[in-house]
């Protein structure tokens, strides 16, 4: 039999970390023949839920599931990783300003960066989902020199497949007949989720669907601010869809995209599309032999320009709060 992957997820006991570790478990990660063992970071008062899942985990009888261990320290957490999907973080509670969310995500991310750098495997992948994904993701990474930059990502997984799920029912079809849907930039309200690339049954989308102030005045804004309807609908943020999207993105970068279309991914930018070099900012990628490369030479019009500048500008700002704060 196969040697398992180590996997280290961290807010193991959150809502997230509940409807993604039985998939991880289940084969769905990595796919049917990888058997994973499952290393879980908590902060210590979280300990004992993780425990109780990691219990649940047990009585799953998982054949694919080689070991549980839990840990409230990040240098031992992470030793050994393989895949490390980052979903503890601080959320922004009421009158926090923006500057005291970095601060407490560099907190956690920092150490997190470092223990990284230390201990994972040499073919660690990082996926960052705990808010503000993209520069919490952006701290690791600067924590962790030994590591290719290139194995740190953050999550838009989950606003391509919201993209993927409105524009099918638009064009009433399925979503596996859409193809090549970009979400630009920040995972934030400012995120581009641009069709005018995308193909619907091979025709352009933009042009099949043929309504612009569809596109302007409801697609990009319900998938902008799908997260708060979540909320406002179930009275809890979404949590089975963002572990789902976590399991595309890792599952895509382990196995690839299809020939003729790429996914969403927040990569370290080389410059392309006129990003900013370092940032980690969601492109179009494709993914081959686990590794993923920026999709070249596509033409960005003056309406997807703005849009991506604008998500661009705010990913900048972070960076640049974040350097003030010292924590890169
Ligand atoms: P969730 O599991 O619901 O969310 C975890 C993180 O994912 C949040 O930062 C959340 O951001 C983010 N997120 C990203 N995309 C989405 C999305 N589409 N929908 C919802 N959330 C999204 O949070 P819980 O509070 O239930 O659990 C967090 C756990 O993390 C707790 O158990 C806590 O103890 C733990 N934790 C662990 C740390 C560690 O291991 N060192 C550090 C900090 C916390 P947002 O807040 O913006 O919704």
């Amino acid at each position: 039999s196969r040697t398992p992957v180590t996997v280290t997820v961290t807010g193991a006991a959150g809502q997230i970390g509940y409807a993604l570790l039985f998939r991880i478990a289940s084969g769905q990660l990595l796919g049917a023949d990888t058997p994973v063992r499952l290393r879980l970071l908590e902060i210590p008062q979280a300990v004992k839920a993780a425990e109780g899942t990691a219990m649940e985990l047990d009585d799953c009888a998982f054949p694919l599931l080689a070991g549980v261990d839990i840990f409230d320290d990040a240098a031992k957490a992470f030793e050994g990783a393989n895949v490390a999907l980052l979903v503890g973080a601080r959320p922004r509670t009421k009158g926090m300003e923006r500057g005291d969310l970095l601060e407490a995500n560099g907190g956690i991310f920092k150490p997190q960066g470092e223990a990284i750098n230390a201990g994972a495997a040499d073919d660690i992948k990082v996926l960052v989902v705990g808010n503000p994904a993209n520069t919490n993701a952006l701290i690791a990474q600067q924590h962790a020199p030994d590591v290719p930059a290139v194995r740190f990502t953050a999550m838009t997984r989950l606003d391509h497949n919201r993209a993927l799920a409105q524009l099918s029912k638009k064009a009433g079809v399925s979503v596996s007949e859409i193809r090549k849907l970009t979400i630009w930039g920040n995972h934030s309200a400012t995120q581009y989720p641009d069709v005018f690339h995308a193909e619907i049954a091979g025709k352009n989308a933009a042009e099949t669907v043929n309504d612009q102030a569809w596109l302007e005045n409801d697609f990009i804004p319900t998938v902008a601010k799908r997260g708060a309807a979540i909320i406002e609908a179930r009275g809890a943020s979404s949590a089975a869809s963002a572990a789902s999207a976590a399991i595309d993105h890792v599952h895509t970068w382990v196995n690839g995209t299809a020939d003729g279309d790429w996914t969403s991914m927040a990569v370290v930018s080389d410059g392309s599309y006129g990003v900013p070099e370092g940032l980690i900012s969601s492109f179009p990628v494709t993914t081959r032999n686990g590794e993923w490369e920026i999709v070249q030479g596509l033409e960005i019009d003056d309406f997807s320009r703005a849009r991506i500048d604008a998500s661009v500008n705010e990913l900048s700002e972070e960076r640049d709060a974040v350097r003030k704060l010292g924590l890169i």
